[in-house]
């Protein structure tokens, strides 16, 4: 086994210096790569971590956009105030992610760029538009996180960009949410996750849009734009929401395996679908 150099940068540009090396890789709170590098899935020469760079730290909200720094932890973002009143789903999705030593490490960054597609946070933060901001050497980009995934473990990102933040637009009117479920233990990742959202007219009554997102069934989070275009227009009545939850089953593409057939899981996929965009109306 080689040897591995341990960088400990304490600004943006220090820490994208430290990521030119070819096999080099970013440390947020090691929660996944720990067991990548313990089996040897992994063996980087360098790990540049990033908890002292203190400009990736911390939530920050405007009248428009509440921002993430992308080395928060799941703990912070789940005790955030701001984050549990404007977007109930992500808070809800950060404070049910593995046990409590893991959302005390694991990092928003971390989080998304891992890119298991049983994971939590990401349907939230694309339920509610989340864009993921990343800087590299050769300069800044803007990724709708709805476009961020390519495949198990796969992101658009290359192995030299830093994810800085994750932004969300505040929109009057929306409503969101995130249900999951775990048959296992609890701080197991979840079978079917689903986040929605629902942004109402001026009216106050009637759908203008609509989002719902899965992950745990399929390579990459999954949205359901047949169950959003039912909804929208729509007052969110039971028989619309059975109807859009109804759409998922088409829309997922499970795998059977230790935690269920694929049938089961589709199934799953409707029924907390469903349960979430009641959560949404009752939010
Ligand atoms: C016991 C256990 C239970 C878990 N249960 C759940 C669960 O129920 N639900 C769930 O969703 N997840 C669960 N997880 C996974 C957990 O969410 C992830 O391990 C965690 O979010 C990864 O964050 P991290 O900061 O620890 O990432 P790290 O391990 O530090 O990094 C993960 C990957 O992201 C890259 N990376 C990190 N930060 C950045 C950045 N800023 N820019 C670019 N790339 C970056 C790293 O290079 C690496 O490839 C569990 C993990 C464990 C160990």
């Amino acid at each position: 086994m080689q040897s591995t150099e341990f960088m400990i940068p304490t600004s943006v540009s220090e820490a994208l210096d430290n990521i030119s090396r070819e096999d080099a890789i970013f440390l947020g709170g090691g929660t996944s790569t720990a067991l990548l590098y313990k089996t040897r899935m992994i063996e980087p020469s360098r790990v540049v971590w990033l908890g002292k760079v203190s400009e990736l730290k911390g939530i920050s909200t405007s009248a428009t956009t509440v921002r993430i720094g992308s080395t928060t932890t799941m703990a912070e973002i789940a005790a955030n105030r701001e984050i549990a009143r404007l977007f109930p789903g992500v808070s809800a999705a950060a404070g049910v992610i593995g046990n409590a030593r893991v959302r005390a490490m694991a990092t928003m960054g971390g989080a998304l760029a891992h890119a298991d597609p049983r994971q939590d946070l990401p349907p939230a933060l694309i339920a509610v538009g989340a864009t993921v901001s990343v800087n590299s050497s050769s300069g800044s980009r803007e990724i709708p996180l709805k476009e961020f995934y390519e495949g198990f473990l796969e992101t658009v990102l290359s192995p030299d960009e830093l994810v800085t933040e994750v932004s969300i637009p505040i929109r009057s009117n929306q409503r969101s949410s995130y249900l999951r479920y775990t048959p296992t233990s609890e701080g197991d990742y979840p079978t079917v996750g689903s986040g929605t959202s629902l942004i109402f007219g001026p009216d106050g009554k009637t759908i203008e849009a609509a989002t719902a997102v899965l992950c745990g069934v399929g390579t990459v989070p999954i949205l359901a734009d047949e169950a959003a275009r039912i909804l929208i227009g729509s007052s969110g009545d039971d028989t619309t929401l059975q109807r859009a939850a109804e759409a998922v089953r088409n829309a997922v593409d499970p795998q059977d395996d230790e935690r269920g057939t694929a049938d089961y899981k589709r199934e799953m996929a409707s029924v907390f679908t469903y349960r979430s965009l009641k959560s949404c109306l009752n939010s």
